[in-house]
């Protein structure tokens, strides 16, 4: 592991040193005054995670000879999310002091100081309290303004230091979380295949092995990872990072996040699980959405693309106003609809832009459907995996409405600019026909797998 994590640092442009090891707790100070020198700390958690490491963090970090400048403890109840009031409320408290934030936590707490320290011009370091995300070594936090979702800019912390000992004691649904969050790699690698052959967004070999190459093996036991199985635990741990440090080097979270991400990045949006507490996890919105995706791939690979009426396409396709009026239609909140027409329509190819796409498509259509196949995982499968990590695997689990579920397919297409499946189907005319397909009462979604 260790080679390869240090291969990636070198690929990374932001964060300097990780360390995923028993015990690591103890390694904070030192690993903070090798990045930072003798500037003074502050620890940021929240009730629960100071419990569980904050006081081993501040001890590390005064064996290591640095000033403790204070702690910003966020209470748990009501439930923390990564919104711009906590930012805010961290920014102003950490503009009276002149000192290096180290995040002890887990995703919202990572977000929340990645972003305030940003706004601060202060760079910061994380200490991971679960593999639950792989937003530690991303550039960007996942910030929610005005009830929409942004990942707003800024840079990944210059170190990161998770304990195994410390992620192995974590809630199994945070855990479970993490693993379905880099399960998801499996479908968002499928869509940048897709993006790559239709000539939208070459694929870069490094960032993309990065994360692709040893993906199969960091999610191939999901079972001991319910155990609190130490070395699975690392491994898991080891693939969100990477993930991160692939964003890194690739500057673009295209390395981690596809069409899955945009269904869970909708229902997020739409305060999903919010009332829940805890509120339901990102991962588990998107396991369930790399099923979905998985079983629309399914669908569409049984489809013989290099036959589409490409003429007809072109000449139904719609202009921007009617592009325009549709989003509209799809998002009821104009927040959502304001950004999602935005969205939509910086991917809106001309009809002579599709063109030149589909004729594309249909001549390629059996090499993408062969690298596909060797990417993709049967939906059947990955909800098995995701079950024996103790991830929720059907949308009834996660509370949602079937027709909204439904919707989510036509709907998740819209609200980013990212090239997909979604706008594969779309743009070759087929969304609508696989959506029936995967409905039907011997669809994935109709018969048996739609329950619970
Ligand atoms: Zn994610």
């Amino acid at each position: 592991m260790e080679e390869r994590l240090d291969a990636a640092l070198g690929e990374a442009s932001e964060t300097d040193r990780v360390v995923i090891e028993k015990g690591a707790l103890g390694q904070v100070g030192e690993v903070f005054e090798g990045c930072f020198g003798a500037v003074p700390a502050v620890i940021v958690a929240d009730e629960r995670t100071f419990e569980v490491a904050g006081e081993e963090v501040e001890r590390s970090l005064k064996a290591a000879g640095c000033t403790l400048a204070g702690r910003f403890v966020f209470p748990v109840h009501p439930p923390l999310f990564p919104d711009s009031e906590g930012v805010g409320d961290l920014r102003e408290w950490l503009r009276g002091r002149e000192a290096v934030p180290v995040a002890v936590g887990a995703g919202t707490i990572n977000d929340i100081t990645k972003r305030a320290s940003h706004e601060c011009g202060r760079p910061y370091m994380a200490v991971a309290t679960a593999a639950s995300v792989d937003g530690y070594t991303s550039f960007g936090a996942t910030i929610t303004e005005d009830g929409y979702k942004h990942t707003l800019p800024c840079p990944a912390p210059r170190a990161v230091v998770a304990d195994v000992d410390v992620l192995a004691g974590a809630p199994e649904r945070m855990t479970a979380s993490g693993y379905a969050d880099l399960l998801g790699k499996i479908t968002s690698g499928a869509d940048w295949i897709v993006a790559d052959a239709l000539g939208v967004e070459a694929i870069d070999r490094t960032s993309f092995e990065m994360v692709q190459g040893p993906l199969r093996r960091w999610t191939a036991a999901p079972g001991r990872l319910r155990r609190g199985d130490e070395e699975a635990v690392a491994g898991l741990m080891e693939g969100l990072v990477m993930s991160g440090l692939a964003m890194q080097r690739y500057r673009s979270s295209r390395t981690a996040s596809g069409a899955e991400h945009q269904f869970s990045h909708l229902w997020e949006m739409e305060g999903l699980g919010h009332d829940q507490d805890p509120p339901l996890s990102h991962g588990f919105k998107v396991g369930v959405g790399t099923v979905a995706i998985a079983a629309l791939y399914e669908r569409m690979l049984l489809k013989d693309l290099t036959d589409i009426d490409v003429d007809g396409i072109c000449r139904r396709w719609p202009g921007r106003d009617e592009v325009e009026r549709r989003v509209r239609e799809a998002h009821p909140n104009p927040v959502m609809a304001r950004a999602a027409v935005e969205e939509s329509l910086a991917k809106h190819p001309t009809a002579g832009e599709l063109r030149r796409r589909l004729v594309r498509l249909t001549q390629g259509w059996e090499a993408l459907r062969g690298r596909l196949r060797e990417q993709l995982l049967p939906p059947g499968e990955l909800r098995r995996l995701l079950a024996e990590a103790g991830c929720p695997t059907s949308p009834r689990e996660i509370g949602l409405e079937w027709e909204s579920f439904r919707q989510t397919y036509a709907r998740a297409q819209t609200i980013r600019r990212r090239y997909t499946v979604l706008d594969l189907a779309l743009e070759s005319g087929l969304l609508e026909e696989c959506v029936e397909e995967l409905f039907a009462p011997d669809g994935f979604w109709g018969g048996s797998s739609a329950s619970p």
